[in-house]
């Protein structure tokens, strides 16, 4: 095929944009008309983040997050971000130092205002967790310590990097164990507060092993509630638990931001795509996150980079995008969505018409010839989903879902044709709008109980499939199970 042809950018346009949205709610964007406009643009899910802004702002962004997605008829997903054990400096008189290469500073945990030379830090056990030869990093990573000497509070360090350190800037330890615990009790007030509020998923920061999802699990069970829980992987020591963590957790999302200072910066790309494969192969959504359109905070257009960073996500096949100050501080909110979006369908058009979904997942074999072991039921049924959604060019998969696995399945599969999702659970369309390809509705019990009743009033009343094209009706035989009977039957129709 020419070159020219092959490019025919324009060819497909997809109703449906697979990729997901999530964007942060701040200043610039908790007000009704902006949700509005960003609901319209694209957004699927909202990012309340409890690193910034007090209970009551994020109650007030809560609810007017679900007013905008009922003036818009649409599930909109909300997930709370926990600050996590985020370690910072204190402020300083007149508000900042500077740091010059070579120079020799101490950084201290006892309770002082800083000065010329003398960094305090607001974590308490800062010289317990650090030996000499250790790098501190302050400011994402813009300045770098080197630790000589630790002596009672203080740790005597020389700059290795240097320039302005300013007021309460992040503070990484990469090669230290730190030895708070991910969940502090801030994040368990939040998470409680979070919960109250009805959010969707919970973010876990600073995850290192698969104990820190289960202890916020416990939490969260002791609410009575079954909130999700997001991974957020930013730490080394969490790449060494990957497995176990993806296991424990619903969904993951790659922290470039901490993750490019806590490692070096150069193997962000390598583990990006790797944690990706990883967590569609387990089944687990997973969110693309920081400095995607970052000079969007300022500019009205993009850099033709960050174009190609969120070319790429889609093209490793991340469940969502998302935008961190672009939306919450920045000067052009609703633009950096609508950019988004932009990149989004034409990429994902070209994916579709190169049949490049299905290479999204990469399946070693169909069963373990060793143990003999089967495929489960779900795993053999979403293969064979995406498989016929491919081979009978299908317009749309029709799901009726009890509690969204049976959707999430078929989405992990990343089959063709857009995934339509139904249940009469709100919960369970909120936490689906995260999902790679998956369209959230609502239908009445009376027609979940009747699946082929429900796919022929989805088609005609949704205008889902034209006479003579294809749709796929997978769904669970026991839709009001808890799951643990679970079935799967697919039909054309
Ligand atoms: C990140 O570090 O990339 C991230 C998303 O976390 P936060 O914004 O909480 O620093």
């Amino acid at each position: 095929m020419p070159f020219s042809q092959h490019l025919d950018l324009k060819r497909v346009e997809l109703a449906h944009r697979r990729t997901k949205i999530v964007a942060t709610v701040g200043p610039v964007s908790s007000a009704p008309a902006v949700l509005d406009r960003l609901i319209a643009a694209g957004v699927d899910v909202f990012r309340l983040n409890f690193s910034h802004g007090t209970h009551a702002e994020h109650r007030r962004a809560r609810l007017a997050i679900r007013a905008a997605a009922r003036r818009a008829g649409r599930y909109v997903g909300v997930f709370a971000d926990l600050c996590g054990p985020k370690i910072r400096v204190g402020s300083f008189e007149g508000g900042g130092i500077d740091l010059e290469k070579g120079q020799s500073v101490v950084v201290t945990s006892r309770t002082v205002r800083g000065r010329a030379g003398l960094v305090p830090s607001q974590y308490r056990r800062i010289h317990e967790d650090v030996s000499a030869g250790d790098p501190i990093l302050l400011d994402d990573g813009n300045l770098m310590l080197r630790v000589e000497a630790v002596r009672g509070r203080d740790i005597t360090c020389t700059v290795i990097d240097g320039g302005r350190l300013t007021d309460r800037k992040g503070v990484n330890l990469p090669h230290s164990h730190v030895s708070t615990p991910t969940l502090t009790r801030t994040d368990r007030d939040d998470a409680r507060f979070a919960i109250a509020l009805g959010i969707d998923y919970l973010a876990l920061s600073f995850v290192r092993t698969a104990k820190c999802v289960t202890s916020l699990r416990r939490l969260i069970a002791r609410e009575g509630a079954n909130t999700h829980i997001i991974a957020k992987i930013e730490k080394p020591q969490a790449l060494g638990h990957i497995e176990e963590i993806l296991d424990a957790a619903d969904a993951i999302m790659v922290a470039r931001g901490d993750l490019g200072v806590e490692m070096p910066v150069e193997e962000v790309p390598l583990i990006q795509s790797e944690l990706v494969r990883l967590a569609i192969e387990a089944g687990r959504p997973v969110i693309m996150a920081t400095q995607m359109l970052e000079s969007m905070i300022e500019n009205a257009r993009p850099t033709r980079a960050e174009v190609t960073d969120v070319a790429t996500a889609a093209q490793c096949g991340a469940d969502a995008v998302m935008l961190s100050a672009e939306t919450a501080v920045g000067a052009h909110p609703v633009a950096a969505v609508e950019t988004m979006d932009r990149v989004l369908r034409l990429i994902e058009g070209y994916q579709w018409k190169h049949d490049q979904f299905a290479k999204l997942v990469q399946h070693d074999e169909l069963a373990d010839p060793e143990s003999g072991a089967p495929l489960s039921l779900p795993e053999a049924l979403s293969r064979a989903t995406s498989l016929l959604s491919r081979g009978l060019a299908v317009r749309a998969i029709v799901v009726p879902t009890n509690s969204g696995r049976t959707a999430l399945w078929v989405s992990s599969e990343r089959p063709a044709a857009p995934v339509f999702c139904f249940s009469d659970k709100h919960e369970v369309l909120r936490r689906a709008t995260l999902w790679w390809g998956v369209s959230p509705h609502r239908a009445s019990r009376t027609l979940l109980r009747d699946p082929p009743a429900l796919a022929r009033w989805a088609i005609r009343e949704m205008t889902l499939a034209d006479a003579g094209q294809t749709a796929l009706l997978v769904w669970d035989t026991s839709p009001d199970s808890d799951g643990s009977q679970r079935g799967a039957s697919v039909v054309t129709g």
